[in-house]
């Protein structure tokens, strides 16, 4: 929905989304004139569990929420063995909405997991809705993977340097996720070596399953996206993969990363969409969540969309213009105004990744 209106928020719940609302009764007023109004983000790549210890997680409330994510997805930051542990821990004292997908051991790993445990975990929590591949891992984990994904109609995410791209194409089911699907690492891109997509990439689109962003320090080259987009393929939704290793760039948040979509041809509606209800409707969520209408989920972003120059990296460490940028101002989650803490981004320490010989530089 487009154009001017007043959201009413009651409760934990938006109560009705109309111009004119009479707002003599409101206990707070929020005054939106020059803003957009948009859902809370839905970030279906984070890294969260910070209790853990060491790398790579971040505070999804100081980094995700405080930047307009009100509901985000782990991918798969911990094994089916920490499962239990990062439930107790972080998804309770996360005020951001947690989903979350346990990483599929190697099965000769040093901590490995059988299906059946997995989708024993899977059965037992309502955050766990699915199962990771990762790169690191050895192939025989992804028909593990698969399996354990397909109880109880889970997700199964992969990241698209994990095996060559049509073998783990695949393995991919509707509304399955392929995530990182842009990034110019290691040798599995999504193009043949004439440059053109892959057929197997179009065909994955039309069944279903979800092309992911999935920035990180790896995952995402604006040359990879724009050679998709001249062949007319576009990402279905936007993540960020926000961890110790991007968040101080060239990352930052969940409104840059989008902003920077922006910056190579994608619309301002397109990466609204792409950032709500289309990672609302891959969490199975969207008959609550991703959308302003009343009875929803009261999860309300308010952002600036400013006008100028401004520069965006990639993980190549290339950079495009572009001449908008969202910055979120206030932020809603279940109903409640958000005043914690907000990341200060550092140096960067991210260098960039690319294959010997994938950079030319002119110098
Ligand atoms: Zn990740």
């Amino acid at each position: 929905m487009h154009g001017p209106a007043d959201v009413a928020i009651q409760g934990e719940k938006i109560a009705a989304v109309e111009l004119g609302l009479d707002a003599s009764n409101a206990a707070r007023v929020i005054d939106a004139t020059g803003k957009i109004v948009t859902p809370g983000f839905v970030d279906l790549h984070v890294h969260n569990y910070i209790s853990r210890g060491g790398r790579p997680s971040v505070a999804s409330d100081s980094t995700s929420l405080a930047f307009g994510v009100t509901t985000a997805l782990d991918a798969g930051t911990a094994t089916p063995s920490q499962y239990p542990h990062y439930w107790e821990t972080d998804i309770q004292s996360t005020n951001v909405r947690l989903y979350s997908l346990v990483r599929m051991p190697d099965p000769y790993g040093p901590d490995p997991a059988t299906v059946g445990e997995v989708q024993e975990l899977i059965n037992s929590y309502d955050t766990l809705i699915g199962v990771k591949f990762h790169h690191s891992q050895h192939f025989p984990a992804l028909p593990m993977a698969r399996e354990a994904a397909d109880f109880g109609g889970g997700i199964l995410m992969a990241e698209a340097y994990g095996a060559p791209m049509r073998q783990l194409l695949d393995w991919l089911n509707p509304g399955d996720i392929l995530t990182h699907t842009f990034h110019a690492a290691f040798r599995f891109p999504i193009f043949d070596h004439r440059g053109k997509l892959w057929q197997e990439v179009h065909d994955a689109v039309e069944r279903g399953v979800y092309l992911d962003i999935g920035h990180g320090a790896r995952g995402f080259a604006f040359r990879t996206m724009e050679q998709s987009m001249e062949q007319g393929l576009k990402p279905t939704t936007i993540s960020t993969d926000l961890h110790v290793g991007n968040i101080d760039g060239p990352v930052y948040d969940m409104p840059t990363t989008m902003s920077k979509m922006m910056a190579i041809g994608l619309s301002l509606d397109e990466v609204i969409e792409m950032s709500t209800i289309v990672p609302a409707r891959a969490l199975h969520q969207e008959d609550r969540l991703g959308t302003l209408k009343p009875g929803y989920v009261a999860d309300v972003v308010v952002s600036e969309v400013q006008q100028g120059q401004f520069e965006y990296l990639d993980v190549l460490h290339e950079r495009r213009t572009g001449h908008e940028k969202i910055v979120p101002e206030t932020v809603i989650y279940s109903g409640k105004l958000y005043t914690g803490e907000k990341f200060v981004p550092g140096e960067m320490t991210h260098r960039e990744d690319a294959p010997q010989g994938f950079i030319q530089n002119e110098t």
